[in-house]
């Protein structure tokens, strides 16, 4: 048990994208600390840049969330008692408070126009001054003010940072960051249109929220000194700061980027939609991102959700240094997970992947046998849930839908076509004669057959291989056979020496 105070952390991401890795590790992170403290993991949305908005983005945020079992207890959809969990819907707070900064100095309206902005920049950029907002309209008498407004220009909202002395913040992963305060340079805080900017909207609503701990992206380190100021201006406390590690490519040299995905002219996923769609099961993954910044055990590398929340007890311990991803454990953690499930829940966890990539039906695919019998075997095989159909698809097909492979892939080590047609003609009435079709009898009349025959075990088996699955690796014969019943068995065993037989009738060519 913990002795910390519940904290309350929220997620908060702007709707303007798929939710991407970097995105469900800081979920994550917050979620852990939450679970920990027994706390409250909140779930908002920044949406107050209109231009950027997408609206297919919400649903994959909490589709994502949800997948890797990341459950909020205040949020859009679910409410709470500090909604509405859309800062959109906020507005008449952002307003309230945004009239109160004014009246107490802290803010001002500005009516520069953009245009007027540009000659300004071109100015200082000629003159070689520091670029940034010259504060022009901070300090306008009320006439000016009036002159302006009578004008019919709109303004926005900017803050009026402190002009003296040094703000400091403290990261509890970073330690202090410091900067002259004055390099504020009075930033917008209501656009025109009305609408907050991300940071006036961000402090108001961590603090009506009751947040009290700020877990966020490392992208955020340079707003933090703004956000203390207007902490500061409102006289409120600032929450608890954290700013997390980058998380960086495979390359390990660039930072993983939403958008060009690309390293040593590969692409690689970076959002969680593509991990779930390439057959990554949650559970691999939560173990993967937990230690991705973070490190649960370093003598451990598979750990339960609940040892995680136990252990994630210190955000100081969370590590500064840029992160890096690598997919070779994420994918070989993914294989332990898969083999840890039960052949049931391993049947449950295929079924969407093979509806979709063998165009198969899921009800039918529920309740097949011919799955179930085959899941036991390929279970040691699996890396994701999307190897599972490269590997059965035979089982799913109708007879003639089996493609063949070159016919020389029919005869094993040190055989001929003669031979081949040989061992499958033996093999078709061993199966015709058996009077019951299990593993056991197959397995036993096949190796009697082959000694008899005296060809090898290995060789003697892969022309039934080929016929039945039109491969030359599958899952264990005699199980594939089972699994597809003995009438389909025959049926391609036939096709596969119709074949066969059809190529060794052919004459070689004389060279
Ligand atoms: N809306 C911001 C984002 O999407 C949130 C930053 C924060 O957590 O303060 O990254």
């Amino acid at each position: 048990m913990t002795n910390q105070q519940p904290a309350r952390v929220r997620f908060a991401p702007s709707p303007t994208g798929y939710l991407h890795l970097g995105g469900l590790r800081t979920a994550l992170f917050n979620w852990l600390y939450a679970r920990h403290t027994g706390g409250q993991f909140i779930l908002r949305i920044e949406d107050t840049d209109q231009n950027r908005y997408n609206p297919e983005s919400l649903d994959d945020i909490m589709r994502g969330l949800r997948w890797l079992g990341l459950d909020w207890d205040e949020g859009p959809d679910i409410g709470g008692p500090y909604g509405p969990y859309v800062q959109t819907e906020r507005q008449a707070l952002y307003h309230d408070y945004i009239d109160k900064l004014i009246a107490s100095g802290h803010a001002y309206k500005c009516y520069v126009t953009s245009e007027e902005l540009d000659a300004m920049r071109e100015e200082q950029r000629a003159k070689g001054q520091p670029m940034g907002y010259d504060r022009r309209h901070r300090w306008l008498s009320d006439e000016q003010r009036a002159e302006l407004e009578a004008t019919g220009r709109s303004h926005v909202v900017r803050f009026a940072a402190p002009l003296e002395g040094v703000t400091r913040v403290h990261d509890l992963i970073r330690g202090d960051i410091e900067i002259e305060s004055a390099s504020i340079l009075d930033p917008v805080l209501i656009k025109s249109d009305g609408i907050p900017t991300y940071h006036f909207a961000n402090v108001i609503d961590d603090h009506f929220m009751e947040i009290t701990h700020i877990l966020r992206a490392d992208e955020w380190i340079s707003s933090a000194p703004l956000h203390k100021q207007l902490y500061d201006a409102f006289g409120w406390e600032m929450p608890a700061l954290a700013h997390l590690p980058v998380i960086l490519d495979p390359s390990g040299k660039g930072k993983m980027s939403k958008r060009k995905k690309i390293v040593d002219g590969k692409e690689y996923l970076a959002l969680t939609h593509e991990f779930i769609e390439a057959g990554y099961l949650p559970d691999a993954m939560f173990n993967f991102l937990t230690n991705v910044g973070w490190n649960f055990d370093p003598e451990r590398e598979i750990f339960a959700r609940a040892e995680a929340i136990e252990r994630f007890n210190d955000i100081s311990s969370i590590n500064p240094k840029p992160a890096a991803l690598p997919y070779d454990k994420l994918e070989w953690l993914n294989g332990v997970y898969i083999r840890a499930l039960s052949t049931t829940e391993l049947h449950q966890q295929l079924i969407p992947f093979l509806a979709k990539q063998l165009d198969l039906d899921e009800a039918e695919l529920a309740h097949s046998e011919t799955l179930s019998e085959l899941v036991p075997h390929i279970q040691e095989r699996l890396k994701l849930l999307t190897d599972a159909a490269p590997f059965i698809d035979w089982a799913f097909q109708t007879a003639d839908q089996i493609t063949y492979p070159d016919p020389n892939a029919f005869i094993g080590r040190k055989m001929d076509a003669a031979g081949t047609v040989a061992v499958l003609e033996a093999g078709i009435t061993l199966i015709e004669g058996l009077s019951a079709f299990t593993v056991t009898a197959l397995e036993k009349a096949f190796r009697d057959k082959s000694e008899a025959m005296q060809v090898k075990v290995g060789p003697f088996l892969t022309p039934f291989r080929v016929a039945l699955t039109g491969k030359t690796v599958a899952p264990p014969l005699f199980e594939s056979m089972v699994a597809i019943g003995r009438e389909e068995t025959l049926t391609r065993l036939r096709n596969g020496l119709r074949v066969l037989k059809s190529y060794a009738a052919t004459p070689v060519p004389t060279a």
